[in-house]
């Protein structure tokens, strides 16, 4: 089966063509600037060992352009790799925010589209991108079964005492205000691979999974079922991130408004954009807080040692609620690639069953690798997270059994 990916924002498309049941990537590419002046988009063709990119530039009025140029690029002469936009099975949709209607990757048809703009608010500069990809694909690829996959449907498994808040009642039933947790398609397939590398079935595993990137949250994850998550009920809380403030005591919020005369948008924005590793150091990016902290910077430490010890302080959170853990998990651009960050988070955790191997641990990983002492109780594993085949999977899935 042809399964296209697709990852829709406000202004860019992320797409990946995978052939399965052998999942062969095809292409994949990025439109971006979209409804700018000067779009762009960037698309590569793999053949065996080959891969070929080609760069398009010009603008793109909207998401529809924007895929319909993709359909091109797929059927081109050179660089395409279909002769009909028909070829295509499937399309597989991230999609942010499912609500608690949605615990299960789902076949799109119009009542599924109707929740997902219900759900906007929730997820106002997600859901509404999300649902704009699955107009278009159903118009460009009219053949194809259009699949969404939601970030927080694998969170849906949590019991009320993890995903309540301790607030009136009222908000929870009337406007369903709960943690929901995101990343769940990464925590789900690192998750499985963990389980593989543990040589147990996922139902027998209780695993930890760190999902480190840009945005970062961690996972409890008890027989593949997911029984915590850090973040809430949005993105923002948690772990500190590459520009959010990740857990705050909620009187800050009071005392920025009443106290600095800060609007809602002006602290969504400080928050959101302003907050965690840039509100530190002024960079988001852990490379160049890294090489600030070789070089004596005492921002860039500091930014670095609340990073790794909220990671950390959320391993002896979810070691709590799982009782007993198979394998502790780093993924994303931080948790793959910093093994500084690693060193950090499970600094002085010994006692707790985990024993990181200094020499194993060094150096980034581009493939699933074992990073523990022989003597560590719980199993560390660096696994490089890959949620379009996770999406793409799923997708073939739903399709098959429906
Ligand atoms: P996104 O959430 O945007 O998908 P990624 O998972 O790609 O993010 O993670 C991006 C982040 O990973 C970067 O902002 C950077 O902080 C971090 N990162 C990437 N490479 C390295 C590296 N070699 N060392 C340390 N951090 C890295």
């Amino acid at each position: 089966m042809k399964t296209l990916v697709i990852n829709a924002g406000s202004s860019s498309i992320k797409y990946k063509l995978f052939e399965l049941p052998a999942e062969r990537v095809l292409t994949t590419g990025l439109v971006e600037r979209i409804g700018e002046t000067s779009g762009r988009i960037v698309h590569t063709v793999f053949k065996g060992d080959d891969a070929h990119t080609v760069t398009r530039d010009g603008a793109l009025k909207d998401h529809r352009a924007g895929l319909q140029q993709v359909a091109e690029l797929l059927m081109d002469a050179e660089v395409g790799v279909i002769a009909d936009a028909a070829e295509i099975d499937a399309v597989g949709h991230r999609v942010v925010h499912g609500g608690e209607q949605f615990s299960a990757t789902t076949i799109i048809t119009p009542a599924v589209k109707t929740a997902i703009e219900r759900l906007a608010p929730f997820a106002p500069l997600h859901n509404p991108p999300n649902l704009q990809g699955i107009t278009v694909a159903e118009e460009v690829f009219p053949n194809a079964v259009q699949v969404a996959v939601f970030d927080t449907a694998f969170h849906q498994t949590m019991p009320p005492h993890a995903y309540r808040y301790a607030i009136p009642n009222h908000l929870y039933d009337d406007h369903r205000i709960r943690v929901y947790g995101f990343h769940g398609t990464s925590h789900l397939y690192v998750s499985r691979q963990a389980a593989e590398m543990l040589g147990k079935p996922l139902a027998e595993t209780n695993i930890i999974t760190a999902h480190l990137g840009n945005g970062a949250s961690m996972a409890a994850v008890a027989g593949g079922r997911s029984v915590d998550t850090s973040m809430g009920f949005s993105p923002l809380a948690g772990l500190m991130m590459g520009s959010r403030s990740g857990d705050l005591d909620p009187a800050v919020v009071y005392f920025l408004g009443t106290k600095l005369g800060k609007s809602f948008a002006e602290i969504d924005r400080m928050l959101n954009k302003e907050s965690g590793l840039i509100g530190i150091t002024g960079v988001n990016d852990l490379r160049d807080i890294e090489a600030r902290c070789a070089a004596g910077d005492e921002l860039a430490e500091l930014a670095l040692a609340m990073y790794s010890y909220r990671i950390r302080k959320y391993i002896g959170a979810y070691i709590a609620a799982l009782g007993r853990v198979d394998a502790l998990v780093f993924t994303a651009g931080v948790g793959e690639n910093s093994d500084e960050v690693r060193r950090r988070a499970c600094e002085g955790l010994e006692n707790l069953g985990i024993k990181l191997d200094a020499a194993r641990n060094i150096g980034r990983k581009k493939e699933a690798v074992a990073i523990h002492a022989d003597d560590s109780l719980v199993k560390i594993f660096v696994i490089p997270t890959n949620e379009e085949l996770e999406i793409a999977r799923q997708t073939v899935e739903v399709v098959k059994s429906a």
